[in-house]
């Protein structure tokens, strides 16, 4: 078997890679799993970009006009006359875009692993058998704890959370996402409530499974209410290089993800669209450059990672209170964009009221975040 392009992973961003790519070459893809989705995710991208990318409408299961932060002792609501964020269902998105790449010409292997290389080639493991598969460009799309990144040698520097998340029946505002901001309860991340639907949502934070207890007592839901539990690995930080000889990384096995919400369909399939270019041009060393906006905004996610992991809960009471004020949430309602943090950021330190209160609570935020 020879291709142009082996895909290796068949979660959102390989199958979109597969996409993008599978009219002007041979594409394969192997996916070890014998069916998609199923990755502990709670599926919420930005609805800007679910339009823009043309995502599949299929898997929309809910729509999201807005959020509400709680913090111990504080909460505010921002919110907008359209969805802001869609929540989705990851099989019938990952099935959908691999239906469209085989409707474009890519072949899939199901059931299949890679293993590592060989004389040039791809040694896959299908259904107990093992197979060498040539490519000229093999692309590593699979996951955080990508075996691509290892066999060709990555350096990673990053902070790996496990994500703890169970869907859960009870009483939810179906357009309003939860985050809870509480350090008390979910010390290393905060808590969401994303609803599904009026009576159904997907819960959870990072870190430590007893913080899941926690925030479910504390948010009222009963334990032997839920319909299904998920765990997975999320990974803030740097995996370099993306891209080695006739090797590239995508997605989360480049650790392309938010480190302020570990969010990563969307960046991901940015950084797919780079990929895609670079190798247009024939030049996929130039990947990591057209990749430029998405890494800053990683490298803003990890400082503002670092200084949220530094505040204690006094700290983050002071911030909500800046907030909730009526200016901030002015800005916030206006000026916020799902996957822009940055903007969102410098929206909020353009009001000078506002910076002058945020420096009285944490000079060394708004100094890093400057
Ligand atoms: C609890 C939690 C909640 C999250 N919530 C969100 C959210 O709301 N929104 C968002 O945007 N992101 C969210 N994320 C992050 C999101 O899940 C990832 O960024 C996204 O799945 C990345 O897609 P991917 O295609 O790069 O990798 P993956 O989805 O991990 O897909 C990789 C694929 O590769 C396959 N694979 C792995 N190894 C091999 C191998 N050796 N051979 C063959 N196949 C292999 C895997 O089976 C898998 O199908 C969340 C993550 C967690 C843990």
């Amino acid at each position: 078997m020879r291709y142009n392009i082996l895909i290796i992973g068949a979660g959102p961003v390989g199958n979109y890679l597969a996409n993008l790519l599978a009219r002007d070459y041979s594409v394969a893809v192997v996916e070890k799993k014998s069916s998609f989705g199923g990755k502990a995710c709670t599926g919420i991208i930005g609805a800007e970009n679910y339009e823009r990318l043309n995502l599949p409408k299929k898997a929309i299961l809910n729509e999201l006009y807005g959020a509400t932060f709680y913090s111990r002792i504080q909460s505010f609501s921002i919110g907008r006359k359209s969805p802001q964020a869609y929540l989705v269902d990851r099989k019938t998105l990952e099935r959908e875009l691999a239906k469209r790449a085989m409707k474009k010409g890519a072949d899939y292997l199901m059931s299949t692993t890679f293993r590592g290389f060989r004389n040039g080639k791809a040694v896959l493991q299908h259904m107990g058998e093992t197979l060498e598969v040539k490519a000229d460009f093999y692309i590593g799309a699979d996951g955080v704890n990508s075996t691509v990144a290892k066999v060709i040698g990555t350096k990673t520097r990053a902070e790996f959370l496990s994500g703890y998340e169970v869907e859960v029946l009870g009483s939810f505002d179906r357009r309003n996402v939860e985050v809870w901001v509480n350090k008390e309860i979910t010390p290393d991340f905060f808590a969401w409530v994303t609803p599904i639907d009026g009576e159904t949502a997907r819960v959870g934070t990072f870190g430590k499974m007893e913080a899941l207890s926690r925030f479910l007592r504390l948010r009222r839901l009963e334990p032997t209410k839920i319909l299904e539990f998920k765990a997975g690995p999320v990974g803030f930080g740097w995996r370099k290089p993306w891209v080695k000889g006739n090797v590239a990384l995508v997605g989360d096995s480049a650790l392309q993800i938010k480190p302020t919400t570990a969010g990563g369909i969307v960046y991901g399939m940015l950084c797919a669209e780079n990929l895609k270019k670079a190798l247009y041009e024939g030049k996929p060393e130039k990947y990591w450059d057209y990749c430029s906006w998405v890494r800053r905004q990683i490298s803003f996610g990890l400082k503002f990672r670092r200084l949220f992991t530094g505040l204690d809960q006094d700290a983050i009471e002071r911030i909500f209170e800046v907030l909730g004020s009526e200016e901030a949430r002015e800005v916030i309602e206006t000026q916020a964009d799902f996957d822009d943090h940055l903007r969102t950021a410098k929206a909020l330190l353009k009001r000078p009221k506002l910076l002058a209160k945020l420096i009285k609570v944490s000079p060394s935020l708004i100094k890093a975040l400057l």
